[in-house]
């Protein structure tokens, strides 16, 4: 979710043990990958890559590449610090940025999260508002193509674009954990003051309205959904919170979403302040520091998604 923020600053991180853990976890996921590709090769009767033996073929080119973009849609807003970094900085600003992602590969354009629904956007009078829609048109999404849409948590910055998306996407099938899609749908705590103010009603009825179809798939945990492509709970700033972690040309990098609004708190151990439950989301920071070094754990509202990485099209980025 979202609403106004700050800027940064690196710090030196704490983590050389990490790195080394780090580089474990990134040849398991190398290898499950290389397994799950093998699976795949074997059931569609095209030569695998996991030999006779099953061991896998880990010095052949094993697992599928990804690269991950950042589209901004909205933004630049400004707020306290303390916003998004828990308790910390009352007197300092920070920028902050809203985004949806693009991942590239495999033949297809897996998108995560929707952006803000044109009007949610209208009524709270986003700055530097464009359709989200429009912007992943700047790199050739094809419309008529996308088969996933992965909604990280339905706050309305990521899933208020479901006023448009199930017509703008016809084939697309959304991924959403379960637990994320029972507490804003049907809890009726999810209505109460604190959580009704980050809804887009709008977007949760166009949600809702696909419960019971093929084109909703409601994920308890963590699932591979494609060769080299795994959804990640990671719950904290919401009930049901997911990751996206996928094998690219770098190793294992992941698109976080909200679990940090700003890379600082992967860093620096401090989340946002908009908070469902801090011990959780302690948890979902070592998680995810297991599977991906510091600097392909991508955060959700960074200006430095927009400012760091090459740009490819006009408030896109290409992070990995
Ligand atoms: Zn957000």
């Amino acid at each position: 979710m979202e609403d106004r923020k700050p800027k940064l600053d690196e710090e030196a991180s704490f983590h050389r043990k990490e790195d080394e853990m780090t580089k474990v976890n990134r040849r398991e996921f190398l290898k499950s990958s290389a397994a799950v590709l093998g699976a795949v090769a074997v059931s569609e009767g095209i030569p695998s890559i996991v030999s006779k033996n099953g061991s896998s073929a880990e010095a052949a080119e094993p697992a599928p590449v990804y690269e991950i973009y950042a589209l901004k849609y909205a933004g630049p807003f400004t707020s306290k610090l303390a916003m998004v970094f828990w308790n910390e900085g009352w007197n300092e600003e920070i920028d902050r940025n809203y985004y949806l992602w693009v991942i590239k590969g495999m033949g297809e354009n897996i998108i995560v999260d929707t952006g803000t629904g044109i009007t949610e956007g209208t009524k709270r009078k986003l700055k530097g508002y464009v359709n989200p829609v429009d912007v992943l048109a700047r790199i050739g999404v094809n419309a008529s193509n996308v088969t996933k849409v992965i909604i990280t948590h339905i706050h309305f910055d990521h899933v208020g674009g479901m006023e448009m998306f199930p017509q703008a996407f016809p084939k697309a099938t959304f991924y959403v954990q379960k637990k994320e899609f029972d507490f804003w749908i049907k809890d009726p705590i999810g209505k109460r003051r604190p959580f009704v103010g980050i809804t887009d009603t709008l977007a949760n009825k166009a949600l809702a309205a696909l419960e019971g179809t093929e084109r909703l798939k409601l994920v308890s945990g963590d699932k591979k959904i494609m060769p080299g492509m795994e959804l990640l709970l990671v719950p904290g700033h919401t009930i049901g919170l997911q990751a996206v972690m996928v094998n690219t040309a770098k190793g294992p990098a992941i698109v976080a979403s909200d679990c940090a609004h700003i890379a600082r708190s992967f860093k620096e151990d401090n989340p946002s302040c908009l908070i469902t439950d801090m011990i959780a989301w302690l948890k979902s920071y070592d998680k995810l520091r297991t599977k991906a070094p510091l600097d392909f754990i991508f955060p959700g509202h960074d200006v430095i998604m927009l400012q760091n990485y090459p740009k490819v099209a006009e408030d896109i980025t290409r992070l990995v």
